[in-house]
């Protein structure tokens, strides 16, 4: 299946309305023009294209199928489908964006990847395609996700990449983005920063989400031939954003089709410091390189947060999804820690399908989705697999569910 990158936002500096831009330091401002300008020529290429889609096929496992979830939607009242990227190689959506940064940065000759990670997923499949494109990688990850993401840690170093620990404030993913930051502005001339979703200053947020876009193009085909129809609703965690913009950004213009971001309501939605719904509850203001809704004290400093899911703990988010909610196009809810760790075994027991603590939350808010809108189509993505999480799971909360 082809790629196709024709969208008409962002304007050329960057911008989604307000939201977006480039606010960065004035030594990386040629750097990020060139890496803009040599994003906007290779997607013209034809053999670039042909390797990305060759890798997606035969590497990743592309086209990822859709599942009719009939268990699901027996039990809430409404056809629920699964974009199965917990299929990709490497378990996430994560591996569609690596792959297009490490091969944008080996044919720009840069020789280092470096990036941060929160679940651990962005660095393992930054760490894969590190390898096989052959280039060093460094990640920076918090020490608390080091802790709790073990099997991730162990298969970035057995891919051959630098973990580096991060050992100031919170420890979790806001962290290691500012210690990738600093490490990336001491030489960015060979060094690559491969931004883990459609953050970060111009051109990321659109080029992860053309990246991503595979997931929508296929997905859009592929609920068509299934159903003969378009989705009603589309349903996709929000941490960064990635997988969601990968999905919506194909149905932008299907005027019948209802969007729906969830973000991580945490324990307490309410206090700060306990969850991490960055558009139900932030205001926008400029974090890592460009203007969003963030959390954010009064000072403008990003906001203590906190998910169960490590990889959607971000004080900010990509900024075309700060533009579709104030103009309206998706609707953005939330889903609490206990009702992911709810979805996470239903799915399981109802499916057989593990999905990611990050997925749970879209799996959640999918299934208030089918109970209010009884009859109609649903498709969710399924961003990822849980292998990473089912220790910590049954650790924390196994005891609820039978188990130990
Ligand atoms: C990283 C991750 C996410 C969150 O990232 P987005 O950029 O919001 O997609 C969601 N699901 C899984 C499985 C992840 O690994």
């Amino acid at each position: 299946m082809k790629n196709s990158f024709t969208h008409n936002l962002p304007d050329n500096k960057g911008y989604f309305g307000e939201y977006g831009g480039s606010f960065i330091p004035p030594q990386l401002e040629s750097i990020m023009a060139e890496i803009s300008d040599a994003y906007d020529a290779i997607v013209q290429e034809e053999s670039f294209l042909e390797e990305l889609n060759d890798l997606y096929q035969h590497y990743v496992g592309r086209p990822s199928p859709i599942f009719h979830a009939k268990n699901l939607s027996a039990k809430h009242g409404a056809q629920i489908y699964l974009k199965r990227e917990d299929l990709n190689h490497t378990g996430a959506h994560k591996i569609n964006h690596c792959l297009g940064e490490a091969l944008l940065a080996k044919k720009m000759g840069k020789t280092k990847l470096i990036a941060e990670t929160g679940a651990g997923q962005h660095g393992v499949a930054l760490a894969t395609a590190a390898a096989l494109v052959g280039m060093e990688c460094d990640i920076y990850m918090g020490e608390v996700d080091i802790a709790k993401e073990h099997p991730n840690v162990v298969r970035m170093h057995i891919l051959g990449a630098k973990v580096v620990p991060v050992t100031h404030g919170l420890k979790t993913l806001k962290e290691a983005v500012d210690a990738a930051f600093e490490a990336y502005l001491t030489d960015p001339v060979n060094q690559f920063y491969a931004i883990g979703s459609v953050v970060g200053p111009h051109p990321f947020p659109k080029m992860v989400r053309d990246f991503q876009s595979v997931v929508g193009n296929e997905a859009r085909q592929q609920i068509q031939t299934m159903t003969g129809k378009l989705p009603d609703h589309l349903v996709a965690c929000v941490g960064g954003g990635s997988n969601a913009m990968g999905l919506f950004s194909a149905f932008l213009d299907d005027e019948s089709v209802a969007m729906h971001g969830v973000e991580p309501a945490g324990t307490d939605i309410e206090v700060t410091g306990k969850h991490a719904a960055t558009i139900s509850k932030g205001t926008p203001g400029v974090m890592h390189g460009f203007k969003s809704y963030m959390l954010q004290d009064e000072g403008g400093e990003p906001s203590a947060v906190y998910s169960v899911a490590s990889g959607l703990d971000y004080p900010s988010v990509g900024p075309q999804h700060s533009y579709l909610k104030d103009i309206g196009r998706v609707q953005y809810a939330t889903a609490s820690d206990q009702q992911a760790i709810d979805a996470f075994f239903e799915l399981s027991r109802t499916e057989g399908l593990i999905p990611a603590i990050e997925s749970s939350h879209a799996v959640a808010h999918a299934t208030v989705v089918a109970q209010n809108n009884p009859g109609s189509i649903i498709l969710v993505n399924l961003s990822g697999r849980g292998d990473k999480d089912i220790d910590f799971v049954v650790d924390q909360y196994g005891k609820d569910y039978g188990i130990g």
